[in-house]
């Protein structure tokens, strides 16, 4: 089967990079163009990235002599993953689709439009329909697919299983979230080291919201939201990668614990798709009072699992449980090559 060709904007940055690396020997993508900023344009990969290659598996071969390009859509590729900066991304994302582009995007600037799909494939795969109402609205030969943010990706997982079977009425979720989540260079240490900041700027907002596009209910060619209540309280702390969520949650209906916990391990609507970057188990649950925890669990299911541990009532709404998530796998990068992996087994790629 000959491979797909895919374009990384914004290769160079925290997100670039890791999808760099998780499509090395990818068995359906072959990565031919790389490109980002002006300071990065017409020079080695492996030059560019000499002191900034951040994570601990080593550059892939294939990257080092790639010459690094301008982000405009005249590159030799089918599709492009974007990890560009959000200052950025709106228009150059644009010119791509325009261009016939296929567009799978980790930035946050087309996620809540109404014709663009906000996708997590193993929860709302049939918001895909929205790519064609997008074409005929936009006049676009291309098109452009999203996923949402990373503290989002990691919370949903766990609560469609949770949303299918009991119902939600209201989540709320203070978040630790990792160093590596605000990009490269990110946090000053000095602001970091020994403390907790507890802001980030517009975390809050998407949290809150795009959950509810993303089980809202697609039809006639656009998304009803879904009605739940979210409360999101986000904080920067100093762990590397691995976002951490404590969540509690009202369910519509009684549920015992037991069977919330078998709902995690029955959910995997997407196993028959056969994605090569989908988990085995999208929700992990560990059964140890101190788990999960960013240092042993971050990489379970390649990174691309949510890690759920210490479910337990509530004692103001139903229950409550922590879960983890790998920001720039599961909660980017990875995203993104699994969006990209939806399209080709649906054939929009
Ligand atoms: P980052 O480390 O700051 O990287 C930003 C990338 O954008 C770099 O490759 C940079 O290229 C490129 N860029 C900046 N200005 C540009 C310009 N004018 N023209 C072309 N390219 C430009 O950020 P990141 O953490 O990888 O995040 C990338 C995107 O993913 C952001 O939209 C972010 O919000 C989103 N996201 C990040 C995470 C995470 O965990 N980090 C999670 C979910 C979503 P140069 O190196 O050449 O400047």
């Amino acid at each position: 089967m000959a491979k797909i060709s895919v374009g990384i904007l914004g290769a160079t940055g925290m997100v670039g990079q890791t999808i760099v690396q998780l499509l090395d020997r990818h068995p359906w993508f072959e990565v031919t163009e790389l490109a980002a900023s002006e300071k990065s344009i017409g020079r080695r990969y492996a030059d560019v990235m000499n002191t900034r290659w951040n994570i601990s598996e080593s550059m892939p071969d294939y990257a080092k002599d790639m010459v690094v390009k301008e982000c405009r859509p005249n590159l030799d590729c089918d599709i492009v993953l974007s990890a560009l900066d959000s200052g950025v991304a709106k228009e150059i994302e644009e010119d791509f689709a325009r261009e016939g582009y296929a567009v799978s995007s980790n930035a946050k600037n087309h996620r809540m439009d109404a014709d663009i799909p906000l996708l997590i494939p193993e929860i709302n795969a049939d918001h895909l329909s929205l790519i064609d109402v997008q074409r005929r609205q936009r006049g676009w030969k291309g098109f452009i697919v999203t996923d949402p943010n990373c503290t989002t990706i990691t919370m949903c997982l766990p609560l469609k299983p949770i949303f299918d079977k009991f119902g939600l009425e209201k989540v709320m979720v203070t978040s630790m979230q990792a160093l590596s989540g605000a990009g490269y260079p990110g946090v000053s240490s000095m602001d970091i080291v020994d403390n907790v900041i507890p802001y980030i700027g517009d975390e809050e907002e998407k949290v809150q919201t795009e959950p509810l596009k993303i089980f809202g209910k697609s039809s006639g060619g656009s998304i009803r939201e879904a009605n739940f209540a979210v409360s999101a309280q986000c904080n920067r702390v100093a762990v590397k990668h691995g976002h951490t969520e404590c969540i509690s949650v009202k369910l519509a209906e009684k549920a015992e614990k037991e069977d919330i916990i078998r709902s995690f391990a029955e959910f995997n609507p997407n196993r028959a798709l056969k994605l090569p970057s989908a988990p085995e188990h999208p929700v992990i649950y560990i059964d140890k009072e101190n788990r999960p925890q960013p240092k042993l669990d971050v990489n379970a299911g390649r990174g691309m699992a949510s890690v759920v541990g210490r479910l337990r009532p509530c004692s103001i709404l139903d229950y409550k449980f922590v879960v983890l998530g790998h920001n720039l796998v599961r909660g980017a990068a990875g995203a993104a090559i699994l969006n990209a992996e939806l399209l080709k087994v649906t054939k929009y790629i």
